[in-house]
């Protein structure tokens, strides 16, 4: 057996474990601006090997090999890929993608230029997120919401993704919110688009930059007590690319949420969490996935 020791970050420890180098999945996360890889081994430990912007499709062959390293798709025993699109349960393809218009219809293995089409399992990237940040120890039903160049959501009823009918569950960037802004998917007024207008460039003055944060919370947190309201989750995992860029966002974001919910009303919040594997999650998950079907 090949090992490898690996220093693992999970839930913020570090720590020296052994892997089987020669037995791993491999996770691809195709975002809306970028690749992310992760492995998972034999003993469920994830390894994340990092993510490149990725301006075309065409170059997610020579990205990932780059990402890899010393690992290869061609030795991996399964490979997962999350997309940022709606996947039909039915086509087991991707139908649609607002921000990766070029996914629709594409025979992702062969744009790996993997062989053995069984061995890729595609999914969408928010399912994929939920997998990687699935806690037995949580309650019954976890949502999970990134916020990044989309919105990205997905749940886990008793720890099992819940798809809808047809795998279109979770669209909550594409929920009518006001506004007139075109949205990618070709609607106006979605939640992503209003929320894509309130992020910070380099150029705006520092007023507008907090003018344009404090709607973002308040759009955000609007969308995330309708989840509350229907769903009525014990979590909520906050995960995606905004975040990361702001350390208070997941106890803002909270703080008005419950704003929408007064204290007359007998109400039991959830707790809000911020996703464990940050920006790899989706990777993760999909190796997770990967795992779970070519084992
Ligand atoms: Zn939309």
């Amino acid at each position: 057996m090949s090992q490898i020791s690996l220093l693992s970050s999970a839930n913020s420890l570090s720590r020296v474990v052994l892997v089987d180098k020669s037995s791993y999945w491999v996770g691809l996360d195709v975002g809306g601006t970028k690749l992310s890889i992760s492995l998972v081994f034999e003993n469920d430990e994830p390894l994340n090997l990092g993510y490149m912007n990725l301006s075309s499709l065409s170059d997610i062959r020579d990205a990932a090999s780059q990402l890899l390293g010393d690992f290869t798709l061609k030795d991996a025993n399964g490979i997962g890929v999350g997309v940022a699109g709606w996947i039909s349960s039915i086509s087991k393809s991707v139908v649609f993608s607002p921000h990766r218009p070029e996914l629709v219809g594409v025979q992702i293995p062969a744009l790996l230029n993997d062989s053995s089409l069984s061995r890729v399992v595609l999914e969408n990237d928010a399912n994929c997120a939920a997998l990687a940040e699935r806690d037995n120890s949580w309650g019954p039903l976890s949502v999970i919401v990134n916020f990044g160049t989309g919105i990205g959501m997905s749940a886990l009823y008793q720890g099992q993704l819940f798809k809808g009918a047809n795998g279109f569950f979770g669209e909550l960037g594409h929920c009518y919110v006001g506004g007139s802004l075109l949205c990618e998917c070709g609607a106006t007024g979605c939640l992503e688009a209003e929320l894509r207008s309130c992020f910070v460039s380099d150029q705006d003055k520092a007023e507008i930059a907090a003018e344009k944060k404090r709607r973002y919370v308040m759009l955000g947190a609007h969308g995330v007590s309708w989840i509350i309201r229907i769903m009525n989750p014990s979590e909520v995992i906050v995960g995606g690319g905004v975040p990361l860029g702001w350390d208070s966002f997941v106890e803002e974001i909270s703080a008005e949420v419950s704003r929408y919910f007064p204290s007359s009303h007998s109400f039991v919040l959830p707790k809000f969490k911020a996703a464990t594997y940050k920006e790899f999650s989706g990777s993760v998950g999909a190796a997770i996935l990967a795992r779970s079907i070519f084992n």
